[in-house]
């Protein structure tokens, strides 16, 4: 069964003062130009803007990102990246902004990280999402045997446009890819 996020206060302080030393040094050379902005395709749903985000995290201040929820509206599509003309690694930094999130355990980002990292963990598994699969791990991980009835008019809509594989979803046993990344998490430990 999937961990889902850690809702207790995360004790290892260390760790979470170099992800947030990271995500300031990432955006460091930012020079607030917006063309990160002008590009994401989900800036008209986020509260603040990418261009704000980096802003912010240059001043060191996390707390202030941490009352949007514009990193998890971020889908990792790298446009900005592509596009920066400073060359900085802002997906990356929004990859990073959800890990301290779901870190320090901020339950007001349970769901989001919850969806975040069974998608993930889903695709690890078999280098592709099984939509049932996923789902199943999701609903799983929230722990709340009301909340997968809100997700039925979706779910409908999607399987009579045949956007869903109905498949029964395998919840135990080794995914095709797992070994390979036990073998890399191994490989990486002794560096
Ligand atoms: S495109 Fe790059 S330099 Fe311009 S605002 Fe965004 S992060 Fe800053
Ligand atoms: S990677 Fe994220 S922030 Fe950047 S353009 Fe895509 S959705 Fe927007």
């Amino acid at each position: 069964m999937e961990q889902p996020v850690n809702t207790t206060k995360a004790t290892h302080e260390a760790p979470l003062s170099r992800l947030r030393a990271e995500i300031q040094e990432n955006v460091r050379a930012c020079m607030q130009c917006g063309t990160c902005t002008g590009s994401c395709m989900n800036s008209f749903a986020m509260d603040l803007t990418p261009r704000q985000v980096w802003r912010l995290a240059q001043l060191g201040d996390i707390e202030s990102i941490f009352k949007s929820k514009t990193f998890y509206l971020c889908s990792a599509c790298y446009y900005c990246t592509l596009r920066c003309p400073r060359g900085l690694q802002l997906t990356e930094t929004m990859g990073a902004l959800k890990r301290l999130a779901a870190a320090q355990g901020l339950t007001k980002f349970k769901q989001s990280a919850n969806f975040y990292k069974t998608f993930m963990d889903t695709v690890q598994r078999y280098g592709r999402l099984r939509e049932m699969e996923f789902i199943n791990r999701y609903f799983i991980s929230m722990k709340s045997p009301i909340f997968p009835f809100s997700y039925i008019p979706l779910g409908l809509k999607l399987m009579k446009k045949g956007k869903v594989s109905i498949e029964a979803p395998k919840l135990f046993g080794e995914g095709r890819f797992d070994r390979l990344f036990q073998k890399v998490q191994e490989l990486e430990k002794r560096t």
